[in-house]
């Protein structure tokens, strides 16, 4: 794994934003690496601090309400967050892109779907002439499965799940180093949804693209990725291989994610979802910001916050067991 290239690499993110009811605490020094041609699920509740993490990386948090506090986010070796607003906007689109949840909102209903492919291939591919960008376009359009026949048609002529096939001939247009997803087929039909991240993935593997894919479905995480980290309260508080995740679960939150959804080998009457709210990222919790919620929490746990603890290998838990504070053994049953 340490000889695979590093695309990404963010230490100690904080990003806050304003609102009226106080300062939100939306990512509190957020950690993570990201290796070419990985696939690293993001993944939490609402809230979590997922596309706001996602927003930092393209430097696109809404200012002045949202700020980038402290921390670093390094894209192929280069700082962003120093980056000009110039910059950046060569690297967003061309190195790196991003899925969002609703294709509709995405595309111009007023463009043909070939137009907006080969608007993005002009403006950063800048040494293809005209005829070899309108190739290049048509070639991401059968790509993704659609004729170039259909070149000259508007979005509205196509189906949710094609819809979300053009996006992603748009994102993949000028082979970017990283593709950011965010629940990319959250507003698709389930047997859509499968076709999608198999394209999806069959496209990346085939460009050596690294990709974040930001989910509450642990159901696609288990599809996809080869990495996952869960997020509760803009941190990371568990991060892994998908084996480590889903086969040797170590953090309570982990745990209590994986009660709340049904499981086909262990035949339950009731679910057993998590307690308790969300926190109000306005007003976190002191010490562990799980700790109303969690089945385990000591007294400690309320005043202290934990740090990262390597469990095995690369698997990362942020939970005073493991630093042996608090007494527990979260189950690390067999989800996959
Ligand atoms: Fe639970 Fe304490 Fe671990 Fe937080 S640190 S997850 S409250 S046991």
């Amino acid at each position: 794994m340490s000889e695979k290239e590093i695309v990404l690499e963010i230490k100690d993110l904080v990003v806050e934003y304003t609102s009226e009811s106080g300062i939100v605490h939306a990512v509190n020094g957020l950690n993570m690496v990201l290796y070419a041609g990985d696939t690293f699920g993001l993944v939490g509740e609402t809230g979590a601090g997922k596309t706001t993490t996602a927003l930092s990386i393209m430097r696109l948090v809404a200012e002045p309400q949202g700020r980038i506090i402290s921390g670093s986010i390094k894209f192929m070796g280069e700082e962003l967050l120093t980056k000009s607003e110039v910059e950046m906007r060569s690297i967003r689109g061309g190195m790196i892109s991003m899925i969002f949840q609703d294709p509709m909102t995405s595309l111009n209903p007023v463009m043909t779907i070939g137009e907006q492919i080969l608007e993005v291939i002009e403006i950063h591919q800048t040494t293809l002439s005209k005829e070899e960008a309108l190739v290049r376009a048509e070639e991401m359009l059968e790509l993704v499965g659609i004729p170039k026949q259909r070149f000259n048609e508007y979005p509205h002529q196509f189906s949710g799940g094609m819809k979300q096939r053009v996006v992603i001939a748009i994102a993949l247009a000028c082979n970017p180093k990283l593709i950011i997803a965010d629940e990319p087929t959250t507003a698709l039909d389930v047997t859509i949804q499968a076709q999608v991240l198999e394209l999806m993935q069959e496209l990346q593997k085939e460009l050596n693209t690294a990709m974040i894919l930001i989910t509450h479905d642990l159901g696609v995480v288990a599809q996809v990725c080869d990495h996952v980290a869960i997020m509760y309260g803009g941190q990371i508080v568990e991060n892994g291989t998908v084996e480590d995740i889903f086969r040797r679960t170590k953090h309570p939150y982990t745990e209590g994610l994986f009660g709340s959804i049904p499981n086909l080998i262990n035949n339950v009457e009731r679910l057993n979802p998590i307690k308790g709210l969300t926190p109000d990222p306005t007003n976190l919790p002191s010490g562990c910001a799980f700790h109303p919620r969690c089945p385990y929490a000591g007294d400690i746990c309320a005043t202290k916050s934990p740090v990262e603890t390597k469990v095995l290998g690369g698997h990362i838990v942020e939970c005073m067991i493991y630093e042996g504070l608090v007494k527990g053994e979260v189950k690390g049953a067999d989800h996959a």
